[in-house]
């Protein structure tokens, strides 16, 4: 296997790494990884990992690629639902912050969140390095979509990165270039799940958003705030996503329990997701989290 091991943390440098669980690579490889976490900072992130030039095999899955709107079934119309009401939240999330703009989606996909932006009324740019998903956003939304954020070189009220830092191999570069390309006053929104979570602590080497090695790191509020710091920017807010306490929940209960009947896991994971949303509701500790930057 190709894989690549860092040395030092990439956050705080320190060289001291612990070893903190070993996960699956549940969707495509069955390959297991190591999770370390820094002893001094605590920023967890996967180690060793497949460098980039060899992470494209684990996203050969049926599980990343994007349903259609043609579903019929009663989980593809659940799936539907449970996506344009996100849509929505997302643009209110925005709307309530910023007058209308310039917006970039890093890692746009198939251009469901610029398209749905679009129609209501900003100017989109998007970024999306698969080139099936790239194809089918820039047919969406009738634009070229970047193939990399290196090449972005206009700047922008808001930057969206919704389940993307997590995938990035080049952390630093990426934080930087964003904020290079980000407006004096605009913000910046990323979207990340939260190792810390009720979800994760309950489920722990099984729990979903691990999903190693696609994910090589795992944030925190506090490692978030680290990274942010070293770059010289700041968070203002903190939004729960609670809905991916289900989502998370309901894989993590069919990778715990391979066995279980659908029914039982869905109810589990109902369970699970409701526990989990009320446990984290005192802290701001959910499943997944948005942090609202500005510089
Ligand atoms: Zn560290």
């Amino acid at each position: 296997m190709n894989q690549e091991n860092l040395a030092h943390c990439p956050l705080c440098q320190a060289s001291e790494l612990l070893d903190v669980l070993v996960a699956t690579d549940y969707t495509t490889t069955q390959e297991t990884f190591q999770v370390q976490k820094c002893a001094s900072c605590q920023f967890v992130f996967t180690n060793p990992r497949p460098p980039v030039n060899a992470i494209g095999k684990y996203y050969q899955s049926d599980s990343y690629i994007s349903h259609t709107d043609g579903g019929k079934g009663i989980l593809d119309r659940v799936y539907l639902m449970a996506r344009n009401f996100t849509l929505r939240w997302k643009e209110e999330l925005i709307s309530e912050r910023h007058i209308k703009g310039e917006l970039l989606d890093v890692g746009c996909g198939t251009g469901e969140f610029i398209y749905h932006m679009k129609t209501a009324g900003w100017n989109v740019t998007g970024v999306e390095p698969t080139e099936t998903a790239r194809e089918k956003a820039s047919q969406k939304i009738q634009q070229k979509i970047y193939t990399d954020l290196q090449s972005i070189n206009q700047t922008f009220d808001v930057i969206t990165m919704w389940h993307v830092l997590e995938h990035v191999h080049e952390l630093h570069e990426t934080v930087e270039k964003i904020k290079s390309v980000l407006k004096e006053n605009g913000t910046i929104i990323i979207a990340v799940p939260n190792h810390e979570s009720p979800d994760a602590k309950e489920y722990q080497s099984h729990w979903a958003a691990y999903d190693v090695p696609r994910h090589l790191w795992h944030f925190s509020k506090t490692t978030m705030q680290n990274l942010m710091n070293t770059h010289g920017m700041k968070i203002k807010e903190v939004i729960p996503m609670k809905l991916d306490a289900y989502y998370v929940s309901l894989l993590s209960e069919k990778y715990r329990n391979p066995q279980q009947s659908s029914l039982m896991n869905m109810m589990k994971a109902t369970l699970q997701g409701l526990t989990s949303n009320r446990k984290a509701l005192k802290e701001i500790n959910h499943s997944s989290l948005i942090y609202i930057i500005k510089k």
